[in-house]
């Protein structure tokens, strides 16, 4: 089972930590505010008040041998790479830090991160999706250009199969699931139905997921 040490225990760290932890996960929430440490040390395994930027320290709580470490060091930039180059030089196998924008990422990168994440513009752009169209409930991109959007089915859909509704030769779009009540109808196939109220979990270029959208509504 995989161990995870989340450093930093803003909005963001703690949310993640606590929930590794529900999920029944091992986790170790470092933040060198005491506040915070005693605040989620009911919910975690282990919360332990250090500077994540004290290679010794980091040392000392045996931190090189989790498997993976969350860097959230938010307002402070200069420790957020800092404990990034650290745990890297500690061989800590992988480590995903949260930037705040993308050149900070470009840093993080530079010092070995194995994954930024930038949750601000992520939430940001799936809000927007959300917004610009009714028939779109969500939204995840998942590669710059690529992306995952769940929406209602319109009425142009109902009482049509997949090989008549033709999402692929038209939009270059799959149809990944049928959402329908309690149902989760997974990778459907070209004889499927659409009915009212079903929900379709579609995913394609954005442009294409567009174009399709503008065909539903
Ligand atoms: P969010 O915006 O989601 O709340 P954030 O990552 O922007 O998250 P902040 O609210 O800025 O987070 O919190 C960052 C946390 O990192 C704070 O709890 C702060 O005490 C902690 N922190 C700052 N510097 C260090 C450090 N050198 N070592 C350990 N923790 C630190
Ligand atoms: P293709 O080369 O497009 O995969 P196929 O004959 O292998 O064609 P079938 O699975 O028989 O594909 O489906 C026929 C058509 O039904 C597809 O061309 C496609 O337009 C549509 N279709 C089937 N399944 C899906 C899906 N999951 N998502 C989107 N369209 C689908
Ligand atoms: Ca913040």
């Amino acid at each position: 089972m995989k161990q995870f040490v989340v450093i930093g225990l803003g909005r963001f760290g703690s949310s993640v930590a606590t929930t590794l932890a529900e999920s029944g996960y091992d986790v170790l929430a470092i933040d060198c505010d005491a506040e915070k440490v005693q605040s989620i040390s009911t919910q975690v395994t282990h919360a332990v008040e250090a500077d994540a930027t004290d290679e010794d320290a980091l040392k000392t709580l045996g931190v090189r041998n989790f498997d993976v470490a969350v860097v959230s060091i938010g307002d402070n930039v200069s420790a957020n790479i800092l404990c990034t180059l650290i745990l890297k030089e500690l061989n800590l196998p992988y480590v995903i830090v949260k930037a705040p924008d993308s050149l900070h990422g470009k840093v993080l990168t530079k010092v070995g991160a194995d994954r930024i994440v930038y949750p601000e513009r992520d939430m940001g752009a799936r809000i927007a999706h959300n917004l610009i169209s009714s028939n779109v409930l969500d939204y995840i991109e998942f590669a710059p250009e690529y992306g995952v959007i769940e929406i209602l089915a319109t009425d142009k859909m109902f009482g049509r199969t997949l090989k008549e509704l033709e999402f692929r030769a038209n939009f270059d779009v799959n149809v990944m699931a049928i959402k329908r009540g309690e149902n989760l109808h997974i990778s459907p196939g070209a004889d499927d139905k659409i009915l009212e109220g079903d929900k379709l979990v579609l995913m394609g270029k954005n442009d294409n997921l567009e174009k399709m959208r503008e065909f539903g509504s």
